[in-house]
């Protein structure tokens, strides 16, 4: 691949007191690419995401983000990610669209608010409150906010725990959207489903360890090669189907 690194991450570790957290991994991400962070509950996405996000401090290693070094530059990286924030940040007197001019003035960024509103598909709860919003459009008008910085890069942590399936595949178009226009993306998720669709490489983190970085297409054909068999599928279709199938595939009001 001969696409730019866009993040560069060797030997980082994190230790919470006698804790290791993160035991030494290393990874690139290069230009365009949704990457994908999966493992179990406790295996260090989160602690990673942070501190390459400059959230959290590392205890060993090197990160570098679009070739700057994350101890030595810290304002810089700030300046070409995106982040979603905690939804406690949403000021629940304020409007999505005020919402949307307040982060811009936070900022010093022009923003056409209608314009961002429309790219996430809440052009007609512009005038809604967060708190009024479906779990669905609260992560849409969340990712909506990341981009608010024209970022390079964006960084989605379990953006879709908890959505219902189309509100799932709404968030996965977005993100496809959000690529396409040329953002990095990296995502941590629990569904594999969703990886496998979404991610063009993912890394597998146990334990603190990388245990596996490929394409899922790749991670799949090694297990097949290795002689795994899955139980025969006797069905065309599975409970998902029938739900997508009876309740429609299209954005409705989630
Ligand atoms: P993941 O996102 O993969 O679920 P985290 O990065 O949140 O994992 O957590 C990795 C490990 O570090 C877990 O065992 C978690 O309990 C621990 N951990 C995370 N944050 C802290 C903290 N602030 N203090 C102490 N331990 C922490
Ligand atoms: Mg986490």
């Amino acid at each position: 691949m001969d696409r730019e690194k866009v993040i560069s991450v060797k030997n980082l570790t994190k230790n919470y007191g006698s804790f290791e957290a993160v035991k030494g991994i290393s990874f690139d991400v290069y230009e365009g690419e949704i990457f994908g962070l999966l493992g179990p509950n406790g295996a260090g996405k989160s602690t990673t995401l942070e501190i390459i996000e400059t959230l959290r401090k590392k205890s060993g290693g090197e990160v570098w983000v679009d070739g700057y070094n994350i101890d030595r530059d810290a304002g810089k990286i700030k300046k070409i990610i995106g982040v979603q924030l905690q939804s406690s940040g949403f000021y629940p007197g304020l409007n999505l669209t005020e919402l949307v001019e307040l982060f811009s003035g936070l900022y010093n960024q022009p923003v056409d608010a209608k314009e961002l509103l429309q790219l996430v598909n809440l052009t007609d709860k512009s005038h809604a409150k967060f708190k009024e919003l479906s779990g669905g459009q609260k992560q849409r008008f969340s990712i909506a906010t990341t981009l608010i910085n024209k970022p390079r890069i964006i960084f989605l942590d379990e953006p879709t725990t908890g959505l219902d399936p189309q509100a799932r595949r709404n968030l996965w178009n977005l993100i496809r959207d959000i690529r396409s226009k040329g953002t990095t993306v990296i995502i941590t998720t629990h569904y594999m489903d969703e990886a496998e669709i979404l991610c063009d490489r993912v890394a597998i983190i146990d334990q603190g360890r990388i245990i596996a970085l490929q394409s899922p297409d790749q991670l799949i054909d090694e297990l097949v090669a290795s002689g795994f068999e899955r139980p025969k599928e006797v069905k065309q279709a599975n409970l998902e189907d029938v739900f997508i199938h009876l309740t429609g595939r299209t954005l409705r009001s989630e």
